[in-house]
């Protein structure tokens, strides 16, 4: 099988790669067994030391990570060095906080003596994970997980073949030995191999509901663990007490940022009747100033949807929401390739693509409410619960927002954000689990009780 890395701006195929085949896939993943011991003796130091030098290579060469990956996927390419940047950040934060947080946990538990948890490694880890961030939702995955002392086999998305393999020389060159980090190439028939491997020990997949229903099914027949990290459609709330200025600005950039293709992005913004009309109409009319072309251009804003699949398929929402008696504020088209230029739905029927789907490209959509809780209402009749946004200056409803929104996390005044030191993750159909900060440290470790009498 050959695996094919295609720019989405050209059409052009960039490299190709044969796929590992079984005996190499099970030398891999014989080199992560072997590795637990060798993370053992670097110990949480050496694993630090190793961390902090993998940043350094992450920071200093950031432009070419950059490019590498808005050539495989189309992000713009600000955003790419800023993702490979940030991909340093994580790295740094777990190699400065991980110890702390790792350290034995005293229990006060009378006639059992000494009592406390030590968080051990599971062992080897199975990521497989998404094209659209990916550097990051990788080092998202790999920072802790190494910090901890599991060693990591990533399943990279088929279309980005390079960066898949670009972590792995990262964090290589940074110290961690063979088996510590490695990436196999292959496709998703096989992962079900490797999940069944009884030398793999948890699974984490960012991705699709079906791939996550398909992961979850196999990790679960083997009995391992497993986060799941899928789509969401994110409500971005606005009452009237927001700054709308902000509002506006913030709201377009968590729509369009990675070409709209993120699973935080801000999806379905929610807004109060007394404040819509204006909200909507400087919405269109930042959204219009957007620029759409060529992703490495500096100047450009909207890079193409990763393939042309994923334009028609988006394409295809929005006909089907318009059909059904949605109405397009400002219609998208589809131009050359995968390029979509941004849209904006209203009016959008409960029984249409736009109501209960996720649309995974620069298309936003509004919905009017009369007040809070019919916003909050809008917000959970949905099968996702990922992230939310709140924009109110007014403390009762910042409160409400944040108990009843049923989402993973509820950003108010601000965007949704993946952010090291915070736990990241969803309810509902969005996944179940939690990545980063200390759930995300902890998620593949064995709380061990140990008593001492
Ligand atoms: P997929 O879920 O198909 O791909 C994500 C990863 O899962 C890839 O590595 C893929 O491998 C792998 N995969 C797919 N199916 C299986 C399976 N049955 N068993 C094991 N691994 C599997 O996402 P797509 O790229 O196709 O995107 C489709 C939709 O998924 C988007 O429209 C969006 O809704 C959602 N999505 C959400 C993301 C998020 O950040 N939460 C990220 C990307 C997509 P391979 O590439 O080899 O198929």
């Amino acid at each position: 099988m050959t695996i094919r890395s295609i720019n989405p701006a050209t059409g052009e195929e960039l490299e190709t790669f044969e796929a590992h085949d079984e005996a190499e896939i099970d030398s891999a993943l014989a080199r992560a067994e072997r590795a637990i011991r060798r993370l053992g003796e670097y110990g949480l130091d050496g694993r630090a030391e190793r961390l902090i030098r993998a940043a350094d290579i992450l920071e200093s060469e950031a432009e070419a990570f950059g490019r590498m990956m808005t050539a495989e996927m189309g992000k713009p390419l600000a955003q790419a060095k800023a993702e490979a940047e940030k991909c340093a950040w994580a790295c740094r934060h777990y190699a400065e906080t991980g110890a702390d947080m790792l350290a034995d946990e005293p229990i006060e538990a009378g006639d059992k003596g000494r009592a406390f948890v030590r968080r051990l490694p599971l062992g080897p880890i199975f990521a497989i994970m998404p094209w659209n961030f990916p550097f990051w939702q990788v080092f998202r995955f790999a920072a802790p997980n190494l910090m901890a002392g599991n060693p990591g086999v990533l399943k990279h998305a088929s279309n980005v073949p390079r960066c898949a393999l670009a972590i792995e020389q990262v964090l290589h060159r940074a110290g961690f030995e063979a088996g510590c980090f490695q990436s196999l190439l292959i496709g998703s028939d096989l992962a079900g191999d490797v999940i069944a491997d009884d030398r793999i020990r948890g699974v984490t997949l960012t991705g699709s509901e079906k791939a996550g229903a398909a992961v979850a099914r196999q990790a679960g027949a083997a009995i391992k663990p497993t986060v799941l990290e899928l789509g969401g459609s994110d409500a971005f709330i606005v009452m009237p007490s927001a700054d709308l200025d902000e509002a506006v600005e913030t709201g377009v950039a968590a729509r369009i940022q990675n070409n709209g293709q993120s699973c935080i992005a801000a999806k379905r913004f929610i807004v109060h009747e007394d404040v819509y009309t204006e909200f909507r109409d400087r919405f269109v009319a930042a959204l219009e100033a957007k620029i759409v072309g060529d992703p490495m251009h500096a100047d450009t804003d909207i890079g193409p949807l990763v393939d042309e699949t994923a334009a028609e398929t988006l394409m295809g929402q929005v006909d089907d929401t318009v059909k059904a008696g949605g109405k397009a504020v400002l219609a998208p088209e589809k131009g050359r390739l995968s390029f979509v230029t941004p849209g904006v739905l209203e009016q959008i029927p409960p029984a249409s693509p736009g109501y209960r789907e996720e649309l995974f490209g620069p298309v936003a959509l509004m919905f009017k409410a009369a007040d809070l809780d019919a916003a909050i209402r809008l917000a959970n009749d949905h099968a996702y619960g990922l992230g939310s946004s709140l924009w109110s200056s007014d403390e009762a409803e910042i409160e409400a927002a944040a108990s009843r929104l049923e989402a993973g996390s509820t950003y108010v005044n601000q965007m949704v954000a993946s952010d090291p030191r915070l736990p990241f993750g969803g309810v509902k159909k969005s996944g179940y689990g939690r990545e980063l900060a200390r759930e995300g440290l902890f998620a593949f470790t064995n709380a061990k009780t140990i008593a001492i009498r």
